[in-house]
């Protein structure tokens, strides 16, 4: 038998950002929790790690991070410039710091794998030490990023991003840089700098995933990124929202729930925004669903899963109709030309 078993009022599948956030709030509300992930939260670099200062201080973590107050955005080969205020975090350190959190406030944790759940019977299965245990549940919920199961850029759409965290200082400090590829929606690069003289490089595509790898070995010597390369990582990111995270007495959050902005590809500020209201309807037995379908988040992220998808219908031209919509953006948004 193993730590799984216990009676506890909330088994949370994933340890990372997502899964921890919201167990903290749920502890903070006096309920217990058990935290089940098949790896070591905070083993992996996941993503660019850049956060919106308001949520990186909501989320309370004492983090080395980096004081961004520039965006510069290139656009068809053009720069645009303006004033942002974000954090730039080593993610293995955001994922650590927020699971040792949940633990000190009294989560136990499980490594165990989760396989499958029946709603009806509130049984869960899951893989510990190479052995399936199905244990019983209160409430199960499910913070396991995001499982794609096709290709299709319509029904099924997702982006993946590779990422290297490499020695460097950014052509421009203090600064967010994204690229977007001319041409083709098949491209989209950043240069993010973080503590201790690294920088945070990635690429990420909507439709070219095989060759996303070389995508960044080129766009790297376009710009003389020949730092070490200190560690690799990346995964996939969905591009729509759960309309409904929560059935009967399992519920969906982070990546599991599509909490993530599909045109910048930031799910961390979702996170951190969302883990108190959603820890908060949960604890006292009611429905997220309601919650969330009228929550600022949730419109945001179905506005712009719209207008990409709009995007992607065209192909090369989708994407000249998404840097028109762009550039018209940085105008109303108040980005400077330069
Ligand atoms: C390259 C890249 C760059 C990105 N850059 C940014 C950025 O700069 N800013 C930003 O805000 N967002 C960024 N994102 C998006 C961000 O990474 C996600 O929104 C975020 O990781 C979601 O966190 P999560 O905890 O919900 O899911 P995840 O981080 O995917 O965590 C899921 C957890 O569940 C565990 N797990 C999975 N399956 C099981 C299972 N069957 N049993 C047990 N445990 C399981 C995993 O081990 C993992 O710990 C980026 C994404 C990528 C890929």
């Amino acid at each position: 038998m193993s730590e799984l078993n216990g009676q506890h009022d909330f088994h949370v599948v994933g340890g990372s950002f997502g899964g921890s956030s919201l167990a903290i709030e749920l502890l903070k509300k006096g309920r217990s929790v058990l935290i089940a992930d098949f790896a070591q939260p905070g083993s992996r670099v996941k993503c660019a790690g850049g956060i919106e200062m308001d949520s990186f201080r909501r989320a309370a973590l004492d983090i080395p991070h980096e004081h961004c107050t520039r965006g510069i955005l290139s656009l068809d080969g053009q720069l645009y410039d303006k004033k942002i205020d974000y954090a730039v975090v080593d993610r293995r350190d955001l994922d650590r710091a927020s699971f040792e959190k949940a633990i000190s406030l009294g989560a136990k944790f499980a490594r165990a794998k989760y396989l499958s759940h029946d709603p009806r019977g509130k049984k869960a299965e899951f893989l510990v030490g190479g052995r399936k245990e199905t244990i019983p549940f209160n409430h199960l919920v499910l913070s396991n990023g995001f499982r794609h199961k096709g290709r299709n850029i319509f029904f099924e759409p997702y982006s993946i991003a590779t990422v290297e965290i490499v020695k460097g200082q950014s052509p421009h400090p203090k600064s967010l840089i994204f690229i977007f590829e001319s041409g083709k929606m098949n491209g989209y690069y950043w240069i993010f700098p973080m503590p201790g003289g690294c920088l945070n490089i990635g690429a990420g595509s909507v439709t070219d995933f095989p060759g996303i790898e070389a995508k960044l070995r080129k766009f790297k010597e376009n710009y003389r990124l020949r730092g070490e390369v200190l560690a690799r990582g990346g995964g996939v990111i969905p591009l729509y929202p759960s309309l409904l995270p929560q059935d009967g007495s399992v519920t969906r959050f982070g990546n599991a729930a599509g909490m993530v902005q599909p045109i910048t590809g930031e799910g961390l500020k979702y996170i951190s925004r969302n883990s108190q209201p959603f820890a908060q309807v949960l604890s006292e037995g009611g429905s997220v669903n309601l919650r969330w379908l009228t929550s600022g988040s949730f419109l945001k992220l179905a506005l712009s899963t719209f207008f990409l998808r709009v995007c992607f219908c065209g192909g090369n031209s989708g994407m000249s109709l998404y840097v028109a919509l762009a550039k018209l953006a940085t105008k109303l948004a108040d980005w400077r030309r330069i």
